[in-house]
């Protein structure tokens, strides 16, 4: 049975958001990555190719949407999948993040009960599809 344990990079400059995340996929058995920036996220995944990116809207230098489409047009990362994760307080935000090269979606607050349920049904979507996209 191929292993369900990911290397999964977490992009949020909210130091207890992005703990809370990291905390709960390490209890999971993932590999977690860290950053609190867009433009560092997007050489982290240039170095490690994560398996999925979990990327906050509003970061601290390079927002996630400008980092999403950085990778969505670098042809070496293009195939990692990469979930926004927002409180979608702006008005517009769901539409810019799906239209931004995010493939999906999370909302914030992050439920600690549910979440790796979450993140088990994103990873599972996308080794059906292939991520792309
Ligand atoms: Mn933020």
């Amino acid at each position: 049975m191929a292993s369900d344990k990911r290397v999964i990079l977490v992009v949020e400059d909210n130091k207890p958001s992005r703990d809370l995340m990291e905390y709960l996929l390490r209890f999971a058995g993932h590999t977690v990555l860290t950053s609190s920036d867009g433009a560092d996220a997007v050489e982290i995944a240039r170095r490690e190719h994560p398996d999925l990116i979990l990327m906050d809207l509003q970061l601290e230098r390079v927002g996630g949407i400008e980092a999403a489409k950085q990778l969505a047009g670098d042809p070496d990362l293009a195939s990692i999948p990469v979930v926004a994760v927002t409180a979608f307080a702006m008005s517009g935000d769901r539409e810019r993040a799906l239209t931004s090269g995010f493939d999906n979606y999370i909302v914030k607050p992050i439920e600690p009960t549910t979440f790796n349920a979450q993140i088990a049904g994103l990873l599972d979507a996308f080794g059906r599809d292939g991520g792309a996209g």
